[in-house]
């Protein structure tokens, strides 16, 4: 079966994990702050703080935002659950945004009536997590100048966008949030096996990431509570957690980050063979913004009507062809619907969601799988 996304791990890559094995660190040693100055300087943000996934890093973003009890964190039904769960993590509430059905991105129309109807029952969010659906980036510039406005703050969450660009800048650059999350799960852009990493541009963020990933404890005088006692003293001074990378995941990740702007212009090359390849064939294929850079991690195409979607999608893997959906909308989830969310809250998510097939797409993919691909999706639509 062709798989909707995979790693590509090569020589250098294993040699830098053998080396570090070899080594005297396998944890807390110089490797993890070196992939987090190196992650860091390649997309323009001042600090990164390495953690053993996405989902942890946007736990300790909510918290250093100071995300609690009687907040409500803001984010898109078209994403994984985890950009949602890390506000119920922190005993917050969330809720969703609607998305715009040709960019399948939150809707800064949607996002802008909510804000204005929460800004007068006093019901504003402490924070909007922004999901770079696909790898194309969000109307970063338009979000940001409604954020200031309300005094809400901004995690994106850029697991689909690593290498992406929005306006000339790398996603993570700061710009236009507070904090931005990478993921390096083996389908993403780039791989540390599990692994994630917040940049910010505020050193205090950085700071309180880096106490809640590690138990809340601390060395640092400048963080501590009382008078050092001593060369041996440390200081728990808030619940943290063990949300540490390993030296291993760091040294996969920093020979994988050489290697970054080349996967993402592999992946464009791909894009574009697919929006040649399916120009005939009725399908909506992604659009992408001629003001920014997709990192490319989905290339989802919409099918004419939702009738068929389970016919094609069936098709597809029988044929060889590892298809996969991406959203089930969160707000549908037995969870969420257990805290008052219903199908029909927000229908272009679920519109989408209906329709919608994410074909194969990684850079080792090669031209005749792409046509491989497209060949058995003819077929399909033909046979329904
Ligand atoms: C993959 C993903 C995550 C979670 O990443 P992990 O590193 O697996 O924890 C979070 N949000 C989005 C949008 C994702 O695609």
């Amino acid at each position: 079966m062709l798989p909707y996304g995979r790693q590509d791990i090569r020589t250098e890559d294993i040699d830098a994990v053998v080396a570090v094995l070899q080594s005297d660190f396998l944890t807390q040693g110089p490797v993890v702050p070196a992939f987090e100055g190196a992650v860091a300087k390649k997309v323009g943000a001042q600090h990164g703080v390495a953690t053993n996934s996405a989902t942890s890093a946007l736990h300790v973003a909510c918290l250093a935002l100071g995300l609690g009890p009687g907040d409500s964190l803001w984010t898109t039904p078209n994403t994984f659950v985890a950009s949602a769960n890390c506000a119920i993590y922190c005993g917050a509430k969330v809720d969703f945004v609607d998305i715009d059905p040709y960019t399948y991105n939150m809707s800064v129309v949607a996002l802008e009536q909510k804000l204005r109807s929460a800004a007068a029952c006093g019901d504003l969010p402490r924070i909007l997590v922004l999901v770079h659906f696909a790898g194309e980036p969000c109307d970063l510039e338009a979000i940001a100048s409604l954020a200031t406005q309300y005094g809400v703050r901004i995690i994106e969450d850029a697991s689909h966008a690593v290498g992406g660009k929005y306006r000339d800048h790398y996603i993570g650059s700061g710009r236009y949030s507070d904090i931005t999350i990478f993921s390096f799960h083996p389908v993403k852009i780039i791989t540390t096996a599990e692994g994630g990493l917040a940049l910010t541009g505020d050193a205090g963020l950085a700071d309180r990431m880096r106490l809640y990933r590690s138990h809340g404890v601390t060395r640092d005088p400048g963080l501590m509570e009382s008078e050092s006692a001593g060369a041996w003293y440390y200081e728990q001074v808030a619940l943290g957690f063990n949300y540490r990378m390993t030296e291993l995941q760091a040294a996969l990740g920093l020979a994988q980050l050489d290697r970054l702007d080349d996967y993402v212009a592999r992946r464009h090359a791909l894009a574009d063979r697919y929006d040649e390849l399916l120009s005939s064939v009725p399908v909506v294929t992604p659009t992408r913004g001629h003001d920014r850079y997709s990192a490319l991690h989905l290339y989802p195409v919409c099918l004419k009507s939702p009738d068929v979607r389970e016919t094609v999608f069936n098709g597809l893997r029988s044929r060889g062809v590892g298809v996969n959906v991406h959203y089930i909308p969160v707000h549908t989830q037995p969870f969420y619907q257990a805290r008052g969310f219903q199908w029909g809250d927000f229908p272009a998510a679920e519109s989408y969601y209906r329709r919608t097939i994410s074909l194969p797409l990684f850079p080792a993919m090669t031209d005749d799988d792409l046509a491989t691909v497209v060949g058995a999706l003819e077929e399909t639509l033909e046979s329904v």
